[in-house]
């Protein structure tokens, strides 16, 4: 059986090409970037081709990116270290953030930080009065994600950005899920700082970047030999970041053929399941959305057991309602946007990628509505109609 990927948001494999890259700075060229001979030199120039690689991509300067192992330590970066270095203030994120900045946001609350969770509308949106009425004279950071991971709504970063500068705050963004799939000028936008991650966009996992704008000033979270400007010590990861630097050039470069292609597919499967399945609800905003994400709950069945039975016939998909650590709580992505518990466990998320076709998305379409119909003649809080 061919098993068609439509798990995007989760990971995406090493795009061939960025291998072929990474592969020679495993064994051949294995030194050490801090080193002044020749086989540290190569390592060095390739770390910083890649750096520009990373920059040229958001349109930020070289200097300006620090390679991090992931998009959550970015994250991490990005909070504790411009705040950790201040006196307990105040601190704004978005209700609907990755545990990354959510957990991070939590631990500078017990360390005296007064922290804001802005709610969102119905659709996943900021509420951008309540987040311009959050701010207080000593917030210092305003961090909003530019895009959902469960339902792809894409917040007003710029707008966002001008109004945490209008209060004297700091702008960042958690873009893992937005990078390689929408452009995005880092200068144009007016962000601070922001976090991205190889893994996202067709290379290699543990590899990330946070891009700290030429001023913003920020202790270091790991603490050693000095590495990436003092701010993230630790052997440079070479192989990793070769791959971080080839992915993001293709898939930003790509942009522009990919991104219409994958809207399109969305718009087949979001319109085939409507048509199909009743009591079916499409997530997140109808146009201000990731190209491939398309997110439903389906009524009086649960997530997992849609997963389940689609992952047997091929298909690997996400419930949007499983959390990371396996708990039964509904994801607060969809209980913030006003959806009942028993909804909630009905989410299930389709996330396209550049190598999806249009026949998986029709081949998709044939299996799911009967799953959809089997799983709720089971289920005891279905009433026939
Ligand atoms: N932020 C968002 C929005 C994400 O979707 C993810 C990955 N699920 C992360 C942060 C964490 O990135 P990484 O897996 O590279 O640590």
């Amino acid at each position: 059986m061919k098993a068609v990927y439509f798990d995007h948001a989760a990971t995406t494999p090493v795009d061939r090409g960025v291998l072929d890259e990474m592969l020679p700075y495993f064994s051949q060229e294995f030194g050490n970037a801090g080193e002044l001979h020749r086989f540290g030199r190569t390592a060095r120039a390739a770390v910083e081709r890649a750096r520009a690689q990373v920059a040229n991509a958001i349109g930020a300067a070289a200097g300006e990116i620090v390679f991090t192992a992931g998009g959550t330590e970015a994250d991490n970066l990005a909070l504790l270290g411009s705040l950790q270095r201040l006196a307990p203030g105040h601190l704004i994120v978005s209700a609907i953030e990755h545990p990354a900045i959510l957990e991070t946001a939590r631990a500078l609350n017990r360390a005296g930080w007064d922290v804001d969770f802005v709610p969102v509308d119905g659709l996943g949106t900021i509420d951008l009065d309540a987040y311009a009425q959050a701010f207080r004279a000593d917030t210092k950071l305003a961090s909003v994600h530019f895009a959902n991971n469960v339902i792809g709504t894409v917040q007003p970063v710029a707008e966002l950005a001008r109004i945490a500068h209008e209060h004297g705050a700091l702008f960042h963004t958690d873009a893992v899920q937005a990078v390689g799939a929408l452009p995005i000028d880092v200068v144009d936008m007016g962000i601070d700082m922001l976090s991205l991650s190889g893994h996202k966009l067709f290379g290699p996992k543990g590899i990330g970047a946070l891009y700290v704008k030429r001023g913003v000033r920020l202790l270091p979270v790991v603490h050693g030999g000095g590495q990436e400007r003092r701010l993230r010590s630790g052997t440079e990861n070479v192989p990793g970041i070769v791959g971080l630097g080839a992915a993001i050039e293709l898939a930003v470069n790509g942009i522009p053929e990919t991104r219409p292609r994958l809207e399109a597919l969305r718009e087949r499967l979001v319109a085939g399941v409507l048509a199909r399945v009743p009591d079916c609800r499409y997530l997140g905003h109808p146009s201000q959305r990731l190209p491939g994400n398309a997110a439903f709950t389906v009524r009086f069945i649960e997530g997992e057991s849609m997963l389940l039975q689609l992952d047997a016939q091929g298909f690997m998909v996400s419930s949007g309602s499983a959390c990371a650590s396996g708990s039964l709580e509904p994801s607060h992505v969809l209980m913030a946007l006003g959806l009942g518990a028993e909804e909630a466990h009905g989410s299930i998320r389709m996330s396209l990628g550049r190598e999806n076709t249009a026949e998986e998305v029709d081949a998709f379409l044939e299996v799911f509505p009967p799953i959809v119909e089997k799983l709720r003649l089971m289920s005891p809080l279905y009433v026939r109609g």
